[in-house]
């Protein structure tokens, strides 16, 4: 495998913060390094659609001139980030990994980017994702596929491959992804590196490109968990832009992290370890659950009977959501307008059709269909009660243990086209995330070793909603035991 040469581990944010207060570091030359290693490799591995270098420097001149004077410096001073290309920033490309937006530059930024600028963090540029967030592999993105920095013929995940890609061969400190069905914990599970599913409500997602509302999410990839939960601390919190964002309050994350794991009661559901997982997949996460018994942690054995049907309720959902959210594309107010139209609802289709790709006229497809006025019942109604089903279980079970383990993906990272001709296939993988996703909870996967190949492993660990301390603490303890 040619990996060496693409993964790297970026320095933690506590050192890089410790250097830049004494002035070992100085943000607009971390700034510097950074570019210098995208122009390197990005050919290569295409994690950044676009760069942001007027912006980064700026700010990173900022940071600078804060440590020149001694004052303090933000949490997150010059720490070098990127973003994943759906979430929009101010007169920078926003593409959402589409052709119809190619060209786009919005008008104000996204409350989690400019929280994070708030906090010192320098934005590097924009990270490739699957269009519109539609994918688990990355492959569905108009400008290209990401390659997987652990082993290039191989994808990253998706749909934030380009934000885990970035983070796993140290092109960004951290970077922000979103998640709807996996997008933030598949990917990190296949780059090797750490990504949180924040519980829903907990981040504003104002500037957010919708793809299904009712699940998407936004959240934190980083090298470790402990700048997992500091990135989270800054991005989380009420905003008077999002009415579904949630006024509780936001704790002390990266400490809540630093709590050790002895105590707390770990379920292990059945369902998660039966057909379709990979043998060193699942050796890898017994080895994970091993170390959190030795960690001091209780393991139960527990029962999620629904989750076999978790899919399909996830593809009627998000599809319909897909469907509503996605009509706002219709070539008049932004993105991509066929030049190939004689009248106005010409302009329409045709604008749609050139600038859609496949995936995401699919997904149209399904969920106008569910929504149809013969379907809605059958579909969207049925998938709608299964849901609420789902998420009960999730409860019942978070009466008796405080957190959930299981592998993040049936399988290690698979080659790039390998399931490309087979869409059922790909939406089947989603299988061990989507079900977090119904019930609005949360979770973070974790590196938890490798195969045998050098393919990372990744373990999620689910919490109840606004669990999130509790569910760094157990990856906390997986991360320390270095499987
Ligand atoms: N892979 C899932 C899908 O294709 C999840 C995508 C996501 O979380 N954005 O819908």
């Amino acid at each position: 495998m040619t990996a060496e040469r693409f993964v790297k581990k970026p320095r933690t944010l506590t050192d890089l913060r410790a250097d830049l207060a004494a002035g070992r570091t100085k943000a607009t030359d971390l700034a510097a390094a950074y570019y210098e290693r995208i122009e390197k490799l990005n050919p290569r591995l295409n994690i950044f659609l676009s760069l942001t270098k007027e912006r980064a420097l700026a700010q990173a001149a900022r940071i600078d001139a804060i440590a020149a004077k001694g004052d303090p410096l933000p949490p997150l001073a010059g720490i070098p980030v990127g973003i994943k290309d759906v979430l929009v920033t101010q007169g920078a490309p926003s593409t959402a990994g589409s052709k119809i937006l190619q060209g786009y530059r919005p008008p104000y930024d996204c409350t989690a980017v400019a929280r994070l600028e708030a906090a010192g963090a320098v934005l590097l540029g924009k990270t490739n994702c699957d269009e519109f967030a539609m994918g688990s592999s990355n492959e569905n993105s108009a400008y290209g596929p990401v390659r997987n920095p652990v082993d290039p013929e191989r994808v990253p995940g998706g749909s934030s491959g380009g934000s885990a890609a970035a983070v796993a061969s140290n092109l960004a400190v951290a970077t922000l992804g979103t998640d709807t069905g996996g997008s933030i914990r598949q990917p990190a599970s296949f780059c090797g590196v750490v990504g949180v599913l924040p519980t829903y409500g907990r981040v504003s997602r104002y500037g957010l490109i919708a793809f299904a509302s009712s699940l998407d999410r936004i959240g934190p990839l980083a090298s470790n968990v402990r700048d997992a939960a500091t990135m989270l601390g800054v991005i989380a919190g009420h905003d008077p832009s999002d009415a579904t964002s949630s006024p509780a309050p936001v704790p002390d994350y990266a400490a809540e992290s630093d709590t050790p794991a002895a105590g707390l009661r770990i379920g292990v559901p059945a369902e998660y370890f039966g057909e379709g997982l990979d043998p060193e997949v699942r050796a890898a996460v017994e080895k994970g659950i091993a170390a959190l018994e030795v960690a001091g942690c209780t393991i139960k054995p527990i029962s999620l009977p629904h989750t076999k049907y978790a899919v399909p309720t996830y593809y009627l959902v998000a599809t319909a959501e897909a469907s509503a959210n996605l009509a706002r594309f219709d070539g008049v107010r932004y993105g991509y307008r066929s030049p190939n139209s004689a009248t106005l609802s010409d302009m329409y289709s045709h604008s749609r059709d050139e600038g859609f790709g496949a995936e995401v006229k699919r997904r149209i497809f399904l969920g106008t269909y569910a929504l149809s006025a013969g379907y809605y019942d059958a579909y969207y109604l049925k998938a709608q009660q299964v849901r609420r089903i789902l998420a009960d279980e999730f409860l019942r079970a978070f009466a008796e243990v405080d957190a959930i383990v299981t592998p993040t993906s049936p399988f290690p990272a698979f080659k790039l086209g390998e399931k490309t001709g087979d869409p059922l296939a790909m939406y089947l993988a989603d299988i061990y995330t989507v079900t977090a996703s119904l019930a609005g909870i949360c979770g973070v996967s974790v590196p938890c070793g490798a195969t045998k190949a050098g393919l990372p492993v990744g373990m999620q660990v689910l919490a109840r909603h606004f669990g999130e301390g509790t569910a760094f603490r157990v990856a906390r303890a997986v991360e320390a035991a270095g499987i």
